[in-house]
Order: C-alpha cells, then structure tokens, then sequence
C-alpha cells in the first residue's frame, strides 16, 4: 500500500512527502485506513515504527479545517510524547493549515487558554491538563469525534485511568476511539474503555 493509495487529502499528502516520507511503515500501512473509516482500533507497535506519524495523518485526514472547533483529542502519557506528536501534526499539516496545541502540565494555564479560545483543531496532551482545561471550558468537547489513547498502557500504569475516564465523560457519544500500546499487556487494560464501547473494535 503506498500513500497515494489511501485516499488522503491532497495537501496532506504533500505534507507527507515534504516531511520526506516515501511508504508508509508497516503499521502506517495498517492502522491509517480502518481509522479514518471509522473503525476503533488497537494499533499495538514497538517505538519508532511509525505510531506517532500515524496518529499524526489520521488525525489531519480527519479533520475539518473549515470549522474552528477541536475534533480530535490524543492523549500521552508523558509531556514529551505529547509535544512530539503535536509537532508532528504540525509538520505534515502545514500544507492543510491545521491548527494542533499541546495542553501539557508544567506549561501555563494562561497559554492553553489564549490558544484554544483562538480555535484550535487539534489537542495532544497529558490526561491531567486536557482534564482541567475541560472542566474550565476552555477545552470545548462537543465537536471531538476522535479520542486517540497513544501508549494506553502506559497511561494507565501510571495511574492516570480516573482522569483519562473523566474526560471520556465529556466527550459526545458517538466517539470514535483508537488506543495504541507501547507494549504487550494487552487486554487487561483496554477492556476497561472496551466494554463501555458498542461501535465495533478493529484489532490489529
Ligand atoms: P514514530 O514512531 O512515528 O515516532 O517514527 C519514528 C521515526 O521514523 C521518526 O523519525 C519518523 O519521522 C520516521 N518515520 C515514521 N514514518 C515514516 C515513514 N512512513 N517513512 C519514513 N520515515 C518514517
């Protein structure tokens, strides 16, 4: 499969092949497409294998540019994986003009709130932060249509399950929901979101 083939926007694929990606990785090649047909996947890969690129150009296929509301929400366990996958949607989005903000601990408050009151697309943060930020109502749910859990084990190893929960509360009902896994405790941890979930589950 190669990126020509997927059915992405034009000035997507652009990005793409500016940013000097040639094919798509083997996990590129099998989670883009189930997702932005709607499916909720489990998307299980070991580090640099292309997770984070992935999560980056289904989430600008996704989006909507002409509308300014936030419709897609990834959330990471550490500040830093939150700030890489948000550069990377801004690197490949650049053609698409798509507007991506980290909402990340240990930034300010004041930040987060300039920016997502100016209209953002996308938001990449840590569960904490988005929490807050939504409670506040500076961080508006009702557009959200895609909730990416990148290296859910992990997040939920560290003990941000309640706050990762509180947020799916806020968010529509009909959410589409793709988790990613850093490693290999599977099912023990993604049944907690699976069970409370009736769309169908891709699993790759
Ligand atoms: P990631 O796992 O997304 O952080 O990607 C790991 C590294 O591989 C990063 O340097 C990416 O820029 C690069 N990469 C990801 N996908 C591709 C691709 N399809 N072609 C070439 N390089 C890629």
């Amino acid at each position: 499969l190669s990126f020509d083939q997927m059915g992405l926007k034009d000035d997507l694929l652009r990005g793409i092949y500016n940013y000097g990606f040639e094919k798509p990785s083997a996990i590129q090649q099998r989670a883009v497409m189930p997702i932005i047909n709607g499916r909720d996947v489990i998307a299980q890969a070991q580090s640099g294998t292309g997770k984070t690129s992935m999560i980056a150009l289904t989430v600008c296929q996704v989006v909507d540019t002409a509308s300014r509301e936030v419709q897609a929400l990834i959330l990471s366990p550490t500040r830093e994986l939150a700030s890489q996958t948000e550069k990377v949607i801004r690197t490949i989005g650049d053609f698409m003009n798509i507007q991506a903000h980290a909402c990340i601990g240990g930034k300010s408050v004041g930040e987060d709130i300039r920016k997502l009151e100016n209209g953002v697309h996308v938001v990449s943060g840590t569960p904490g932060r988005v929490c807050d930020m939504i409670k506040r109502r500076t961080l508006r749910t009702r557009a959200i249509k895609l909730l990416i859990l990148d290296e859910s084990d992990e997040m939920l190893s560290r003990g941000f399950k309640d706050q990762i929960y509180d947020v799916y509360r806020h968010l529509p009902p009909e959410l589409q929901v793709p988790f990613s896994l850093s490693y290999h405790a599977l099912f023990k941890f993604v049944l907690f979101f699976v069970i409370r979930r009736t769309s169908s589950i891709g699993s790759l």
